[in-house]
């Protein structure tokens, strides 16, 4: 059962010490990890604010009420102890966005991703270069064998 250390282990290591290819494109957004068993979905996105990366913790299935907060929000304490264990990864924050009573929190970091990441995502804003009318919009098998490329995260849910 994966626990948020494996979790952000395998994101951040994504984010920071993946080399990507030369040839691979990466949606900005970046990917997630989810951890059903906490009903949470942590992103880690290369170039969020400011073109740095963010860590976003999000309820994965949020229960929300019209007229009424979320009944479901992260925990008060959640985006500060998502901070504080990214700093003992060795990463600086910067500032953090959202938090409870919300049902999302994000947290901005100094350090920028790996360079090859953050290649492939220039890459991805760069569009297909085969059908650059079409942009990222494109999607012929060349555009999609690019996104393939892309080395992905060593998930902790798919170890056993
Ligand atoms: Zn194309």
């Amino acid at each position: 059962m994966p626990d948020l250390t494996h979790i952000l282990d395998a994101g951040l290591e994504w984010l920071y010490e993946t080399v990507q290819p030369d040839n691979a494109h990466q949606q900005h957004h970046g990917i997630t990890i989810g951890h059903p068993e906490a009903n949470r979905l942590y992103g880690f996105c290369p170039t969020g604010a400011d073109n740095l990366p963010v860590v976003v913790v999000n309820v994965a299935k949020p229960e929300l009420h019209p007229y009424d907060l979320p009944a479901n929000p992260l925990r008060p304490d959640e985006l500060f102890d998502l901070a504080t264990a990214l700093e003992a990864h060795g990463l600086t924050v910067r500032t953090t966005w959202n938090g409870h009573p919300a049902i999302t929190g994000s947290v901005g970091l100094v350090q920028p991703a790996h360079p090859t990441l953050i290649a492939a995502v220039d890459r991805y804003h760069r569009g297909c270069t085969v059908h650059p009318e079409r942009s990222v919009f494109c999607d012929c098998e060349h555009w999609r064998e690019e996104g393939r490329r892309i080395v992905g995260p060593n998930r902790p849910t798919a170890t056993p």
